[in-house]
Order: C-alpha cells, then structure tokens, then sequence
C-alpha cells in the first residue's frame, strides 16, 4: 500500500533530508532534525504525491489518506501527550506548506487549530492564562477564514474583513495596539469574526477540529495553485510537477508569557559570512511578530544574557546543525515555558560575499571540500571580490528616497559614481582637472575611447550587451549601464531627462553596474581589496583577508579546470590587468582600436582617403612603427605568453569623421578640400555595413594593409625576443566564410613572416588561424581547417548572422523575446546552444576531422559568460578568452564545469562606429 503520510516525533521520523522530492523542504528537515536528536514538537507530512493526486483527481484524495492521518494524529498524541479536539488537554497543531524549494510566502499556513469553544476553556484551566487562549483562537479564527474560506482580500486595495472587526475594537476601547486587548476583548473579537464568516459565507465556522484539519489540509495543498504561487514558479523555473507536501505539527506557543519566546536565526553571519550566530528574538511573542515589525526583536546575543541556558543550547544546535548539513542554516524556534523547540531549518540565503566567505571557511574548517566550495560559488558572484561596490545602506536610502532615475542593461558590473558629461573630450578634459565624469551617450563609438577611459563608468540610452560601449567598458573594467531607453540624452543642450526630471551636465550621477540601475546624486562607493592587491598593488595580501580568500578559490579552480584562460585586450595595460587576473594568453587583439590612439588616427585616415596604392602604402609606412610599438607593448605584458592578434575587421567609414566641422579640419590638416573629403567619407557608406566591406573582406581588396600590420607584428616579435622575452604571435584573419579568403591571406602573413626573420636573422614560432564567426565559416570549417592552425569563434557576429538579429538594434524586440521566453536569456549574452551551438559543433567536427590537432578557442562576449563558458567546456574547446574582469569568473565557471563532468573523480578531467554605422565592438 502507497505511504502518504510520514510521522515525526520523539527522536524517530520516517523521514529524512534527502527525502525533499516526496516531503518538501520543510519535512524533510524537520525529519532530519527529529533523527539528530533536535527537539522538534512531534507531527506528520502529508507527501508530495498526494498534492499530485489532489489535481489530477478533481481535489480529492487517495482512498487510504484519512485513516493514515488519523493514525499518525494518534502517534503525535502519544508524543505530546496531549489529544486533539480534548477539552482537558488538547493538543493544538499548525498546517503548513512545504515545497521541494522553498517558496517564502507563496502558499498558505494556519496555525493554533484544534481550537474551539470548550477546547479553549480547557486550555484556560490548563494554562491558566485567559488571554494567552483567547489571543491565539481569535488568530486562528481570522486565519482560517481567510485561508480556508476564502475571506482574504484578492485585490490589494481591498481590506481584510478580520482587521476592520479589530480596528473598530481598538478604537471601541481607546487603545492603538492589539497588545493593549484584554482576554474580553479578545473573546469579543473571537464572536465577532465568526459572525462575519457566517455572514459572508453562509455558513457556521466549524468548531469540529477533524473538520477544521481536513479543512486546513484542502486549503494548503489548494494553495499551490494560487496566483503568487504560480508566479514565483515561474519566476524560479520550479516544476508544477513537484507539488507541494503538507506538514502537521503540534504547536508550541512562544506566547505564553515572559519565559516563553520565539526566534529566527541563521548560523552564520549571511550578509559578511562572519563565523558568529546571527538572528533575533522576541519574548512572549508568536513568530508572525517578529517578522511584522510591531516590536522591535532583539540580537540573538542578547538572549545569552536573558536566558543562559536557552542560549548555550541554541548555540549547541547552531554547530550540530552546521557539522550535520555541512552548510549555514537559516532556523526557526520557540521557547515554550522555558523549553527550547526547533520549527524550522533550510540552508541560508546569503550575499554574494557571504558565500564566498563562507564556503572558504568551511573548507578550512573540513567540513566541505575545495569541490563543494566550487559549487557554492556561482562564478558571478566573484564580481562582488572584484569591483567596487556602492555602500549598500546608502543606496538603499537613495532609492527609497525616490532617487532611482532609471534602470539599463547591467553591462560592466560596479559602482560608479561622478559628473555627468555628454561627450568623450569633455569626459577627458573634466578628469584631467582632477573630476570624476560619467561618459553619457546616447551610444558610443570607436572615438569615444579615450573619453571612455577617463570616465568613472559609461552611461548609454541605446545598445546591448555587445554594443561597443559594453564590450569596450568590460575590456576596460569600467562600470556600464548600456541601453537605458528611458533617457532623452539632448547633445545640443548637454541635458537629459528622465522621469520628469532634467538631469545637467555637471550633476552627480550614480551607475549600479551590476544591477543596471542609475540613481541621482552621489553614493559613497568601496574599492575592491583584489584589486588593490592585484592591479593597483597598494595593498598587502596580508592585509587583504577577502584577496586571501579569492586567492583560495582560484587556485582549487586551476586545479580543476582544463580550459585555458585567455583575455580580450589590445592595450598593455589591459593586458597586465588581464595577467595578475590569471590570464593565460590573450584571446582576441583587436587591433582597431588601436588606431585612436596617439597619433595613429591621423594617418589612418590618410590611408582611407588615398586614391592610389602608393599614397596608400606612404600612409602606412606611416602607421608601421606605431603599430609596432604597440604591439611591443603587448608582447612584452604577456611575457612569452601567446597572443592572437586580429587583422583590421570594422569598415573603414568608422575611422573617419562624419559631421562637416570635423570633415573641414581634417581637410586642413592633410592639405586637401573639404569636398574630396566629404565625397570619400560618402562613398564609404554602406547599407548595412555590418555585412559590408569589413572582415577579412578590407585585407583582400587592400593587401597593403595586412601586409603593414603583419610585417608590425613580426617585427615585434622580433625585437621583443631579442629583448629575451619569448613570443608566441598568433595572426587571426577576421569574417572569413570562404577559404580562399583566408587562403589569401594566409599567403600574405607567411610570407612577411618570412621576409622580417630573414632580415632579423631571427626565428620564432607563429600560427595562422582564423575566426569562424559566419554560417559559412561554420559549415566549411573542414576546408577551412586545411589553412587554419586555429579557430576563434567570434560569438558576437556568429549569434548575429545565425538569428539575424542585428547585435545593437535588437533591444526594442529581445527584451520582449526573453520576457515571452521565445530565448530563454539575450543570446547576445548567454549563448543560444541550439542555435549557435550547433554551428560550433559543426564546426570543431569539421575542423578537427582535417587537423585533429586544431586549437579551438572563443572571443566573443560569450566567453565571460559562465553557462556559455560550461558549453565551450563540453564541446571540447581549448580555451576561452574574455574581457580582463571577467578573467577570474571564467577560471571558476571553467573549473565547475569540468567537476560537473566528471564529479566523482574530481581532479583534471580528459580532455565603434560612427552614427550611420550600427557596428560596434
Ligand atoms: C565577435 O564577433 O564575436 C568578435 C569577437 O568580434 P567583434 O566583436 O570585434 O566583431
Ligand atoms: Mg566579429
């Protein structure tokens, strides 16, 4: 015969923690704590399944249930001593819900039932506290209407029936608490709710207490589907499946008088992970007091003066349960008359410091190995360790105080706070009079870069994750808020405005880049201590305890993770910062970029307006040693680590200027008209120059350019190596969806690689690979692979020209799509497996199928990403490479990825633009 119902009780329960599939969260602890030998009042859970048969059974229940839980009620009889429904020593039980996860306050709970007329002249005779025994019938009156019959206000601004009755005694007798009752009032109250459930319903309240558990149990398992419930599943991906189980416990009352008590408390510390128990407590008060904030509970320390004894035996069962559960729990208990009980026990929520805190600790102190502490530490989490972080008390006050001016995409996690300035050489000139700016654009652009870099975080109106603002702010580690739509950013008159309010260049603005959210005015913001160990290195790591512990977590992620590390950077110092975050190599350097720097824009320029080769080559001869330079600077931060640089890839329009002023003084200084230069920045305009003459697509229509900037990167090489550094060049040719286009290339990069060792009379090792960031790339990765000594996946454009969904115009329908679930998450963010993953499968089968020993890595934003992160794992890449940053938090989502796969085991496992252009990077 099915079991449904599971007793607990007097140190023995059918039940147990690991049974929370059949009897929920809440029974399955309780169970457990009952086994441990914790004092748990005795009761029974009714199991998951009978929620199950409830709703496919037109809410009845299976043929055997009422006898089960009649015996089960007589076996908690037994334990308590005391009968259900015995005018002389009734027993009294609350009905509560208890799903698989835990759901706060989703379903329903009613509590003191068993109470009726004459039970609770029993209970006054046994008590001998009237008002104690009237306070608790008039709550379970109130509670059991509302939840059991359906008197609860559905809409928000209705009143609950039960609170108008009190109010109108409250103001009968003078008094403004419900405390400042008396046992009359409270015996008044009792007559007065049930008229009312007579009156609204029809019918009598019941007094019969089987009548009323049935009752309870119905409106407990009926809660499952309410609406809040029903939201909330949704909210956290809970299967409607799982239904929820009901627990029946005897009560014990914390309101019996001034040795009588009740608590929450969890056994850490959940906001710091501090090893200290936490939590707070309420003489003579039942658990819906504490949380309602009437009176004020008082710290858990406070009761190891009140009541030593109570305290020293919480404090027992704090480290029982720690040592039990290997974990920090959240618990619930009462004191009844000077004894202790335990109501309640689930494993803590905490922030993302406690988490890291605590699990480091817990390793320390054996309780959980460096595996379990990996999967404890969602590898976002890490950003908390990273960046700076606002003071939260401050915020919090900010955005009570109606400060919230927007919210955004949530593109570089931090805090930033400063000056808002509307453009990039404001942005500049303001911090080198020592302010501190926020960039505000409406979007931003490849010429925005320097403005970017003096700004304390960059603020956009327009754009998505992979706009040129988030992707260049990541590299740079700046706070960003990208996309923000509600702002009307006026250029002209250096204003924008928001909710009704104008907000003016110079005003302070506040940027959550973690959660997206903008706030007026200044919030005080904290510096990260890894940071001030790692990359400013002001500080100490023994002065560092929270460095100390991320320290900690990297190494067990080296030990575990088989995927390489390497970073998005085309700066030196991004690089170094990439580095001291453990990078192994750099990824993807986009060498555009750096053509804004000092000097460069200049002959670039010159270069995309010449009319012929020879003007063309002179512009980059130009260029040559600039590049070099840089490149140097590069080899030299990684230090004989490998480095894949990009050939040019955006489309030429972007260098150039596009409003007359800036098109007359470029004139100017290249001795030209204006109106050649007007019509050569014209005749670049494309349509759609996303799928323009970009790419590889620039190097094969002017070779002399990938000729410049392999013979910069070889020669490079050549002199850093000679410095005694090594050098590991890895030239990637950007778009290619044809290899004869790489073909093309390829030939170009060997030979200049030739031609400099030759006139070095120097050698060093270099690969030849590409991206695969078209279809077609993807599809023909076997012939590709015939050149390619390595594949990229440039995510960023592959996602793009797989959906077809443009990468920064796609905010006004993708937000939607993610809320309609069409993707489950912005796939510019999270990579569409499906979709894209298939092309990367293809294309590593592919690949490899000519050259098994092809290196496979990604460089799209996607490589910061911890879900994208596990698949790269899982499709047998070789590394991954992103933004400097988020260096650490591949290296966590890398190591859990390999202990997913192989959990038991452990150890190593097998195995930009201007405005016509939407192109950003
Ligand atoms: C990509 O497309 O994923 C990529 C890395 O290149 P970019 O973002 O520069 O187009
Ligand atoms: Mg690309």
């Amino acid at each position: 015969m099915a079991k449904y119902v599971y007793f607990f009780g007097k140190g023995k329960a059918e039940g147990k923690a690991d049974m929370k599939g059949l009897l929920g969260g809440k029974g399955a602890n309780l169970a457990e704590m009952t086994n441990i030998g914790l004092p748990v009042p005795a009761g029974f859970t009714i199991s998951t399944e009978v929620c199950t048969y409830f709703y496919a059974n037109k809410k009845t229940y299976p043929r055997t249930l009422t006898g089960d839980v009649a015996a089960a009620l007589k076996k908690v009889e037994a334990a308590m001593g005391a009968k259900f429904g015995d005018p002389k020593n009734p027993l009294l039980v609350s009905v509560r819900s208890g799903a698989r996860a835990s759901m706060p306050g989703m379903m329903d709970t009613i509590l003191n039932l068993g109470m009726n007329d004459t039970v609770a002249k029993g209970l006054i005779a046994k008590t001998g506290n009237d008002r104690f025994v009237y306070d608790s019938y008039r709550r379970f009156v109130q509670m059991y209407g509302d939840v059991v019959l359906g008197l609860k206000p559905v809409h928000k601004d209705e009143i609950d029936p039960f609170e108008v009755i009190i109010e109108a005694k409250k103001k009968e007798r003078g008094v403004h608490l419900d405390t400042e009752l008396d046992a009359q009032d409270m015996k008044d109250l009792v007559g007065r709710f049930k008229s009312a459930i007579k009156e609204k319903t029809g019918h009598d309240f019941p007094e019969e207490p089987m009548k009323q558990l049935w009752g309870a149990i119905g409106a407990v398992f009926g809660s499952w589907n309410n609406d809040r419930a029903i939201a909330y599943r949704k909210m956290y991906d809970i299967p409607e499946s799982w239904g929820t189980a009901v627990n029946v416990q005897s009560m014990v009352f914390g309101n019996m008088g001034e040795s009588s008590g009740t608590g929450v408390a969890f056994t850490r510390d959940a906001a710091s992970g501090e090893d200290m128990f936490y939590g707070e407590y309420l003489m003579n008060a039942q658990g819906e007091d504490v949380v309602a904030g009437i009176r004020t509970p008082l710290p858990i320390s406070k009761l190891a003066e009140q009541n030593p004894p109570i305290y020293k035996q919480l404090d027992r069962i704090r480290h029982t349960l720690e040592k039990h559960y290997t974990d920090m729990m959240d618990i619930e208990f009462t004191i009844q008359e000077g004894k202790l009980y335990m109501l309640q026990c689930r494993v803590g929520k905490r922030t993302a410091f406690a988490a890291i805190k605590i699990a480091v600790d817990m390793v320390g102190e054996k309780l959980i190995s460096d595996r379990d502490a990996l999967a404890r530490i969602e590898p976002d989490q890490l950003n908390q360790l990273l960046r700076p972080v606002f003071d939260l008390k401050e915020k919090e006050a900010a955005v009570k105080g109606g400060r919230l001016l927007a919210k955004g995409l949530n593109a570089g996690p931090g805090a930033a706070t400063g000056r808002v300035v509307f453009n990039a050489p404001d942005a500049e000139a303001w911090r080198k009079r020592g302010e501190q700016v926020i960039l505000t654009r409406i979007e931003t652009s490849p010429e925005d870069i320097k403005g970017m870099d003096a700004a304390e975080g960059i603020l956009t109106a327009r754009g998505g994750m992979t706009s040129h603002a988030a992707l260049v702010a990541r590299q740079m580690g700046k706070v960003c808020v990208a996309g923000c739509s509600a702002l009307a950013i006026d250029y002209g008159t250096h204003t924008m405005s928001v909710k009704g309010k104008t907000i003016r260049e110079g005003d302070w603005i506040s940027l959550d880049g973690t959660t997206g959210e903008v706030i007026e005015g200044k919030v005080a913001t904290r510096p990260s201590e890894v940071l001030r160990v790692l990359v400013d290195k002001t500080l100490d790591p023994k002065d560092a305890p929270v460095y100390r512990q991320y320290e900690r977590i990297m190494g067990w992620a080296d030990k575990y993770r088989r995927l390489k590390i390497r970073t998005n950077a085309d700066q030196p110092d991004q690089a170094a910062n990439a580095v001291a975050f453990g990078a192994e190599g750099i990824g993807l350097c986009r060498t555009e970029h750096m053509f804004f720097g000092e000097g460069k824009i200049g002959p670039m320029r010159e270069m995309i307006l010449a009319d012929t080769v020879e003007d063309r080559k002179k512009a980059l001869a130009r260029l040559l040693p600039l590049q070099r330079k840089d490149f140097e600077g590069i080899f030299e931060a990684m230090n004989g680590k490998p480095v894949t640089i990009r050939t040019i890839d955006p489309p030429l329009h972007e260098f150039v200027p596009h409003e007359e002023p800036a098109q007359r003084e470029l004139a100017r200084q290249m001795g030209i008209t204006y109106e050649k230069v007007h019509r050569r920045v014209e005749s670049l305009h494309e349509f759609n120059p996303m799928l323009g003459f970009r790419g590889c697509r620039l190097g094969i229509i002017f070779p002399e350019i990938t000729e410049m900037q392999s013979r910069a990167i070889f020669e490079a090489a050549a002199n850093v190596q000679a410095r005694g550094i090594k050098v590991e060049p890895e030239i990637m040719i950007p778009l290619v969806g044809n290899v004869k286009e790489l073909a093309h290339q390829e030939k170009i990069v060997r030979r200049v690689a030739g031609e400099v060792m030759k006139e070095k009379g120097t050698k060093f090792p270099y690969l030849v690979g590409t991206m695969i960031e078209i279809p077609r790339g993807a599809l023909t990765a076997d012939e590709i692979a015939g050149v390619a000594e390595f594949f990229s996946f440039g995510t960023n454009d592959l996602t793009q020209t797989t959906l077809g969904v443009s990468r920064d115009d796609a905010g006004t329908f993708l937000i939607p799509y993610v809320e309609m679930e069409i993707y489950p998450k912005d796939p510019f963010e999270a990579l569409d497996r499906t979709g894209v993953g298939s092309l990367m499968k293809i294309a590593i089968e592919k690949g490899r199928s000519v050259r098994p020993t092809l290196k496979v890595g990604i460089c799209g934003e996607h490589g910061g990403d911890p879900s994208s992160i596990e698949f790269c794992h899982q499709i047998n890449q070789n590394y991954v490479s992103c933004s400097p940053f988020r260096v650490p938090i591949a290296r966590l989502a890398a190591a859990r990825a390999a202990l997913a796969d192989a959990p038991a085991k452990g150890g190593k496992t097998a195995g930009r633009a201007a405005k016509k252009s939407p192109r950003r990077r």
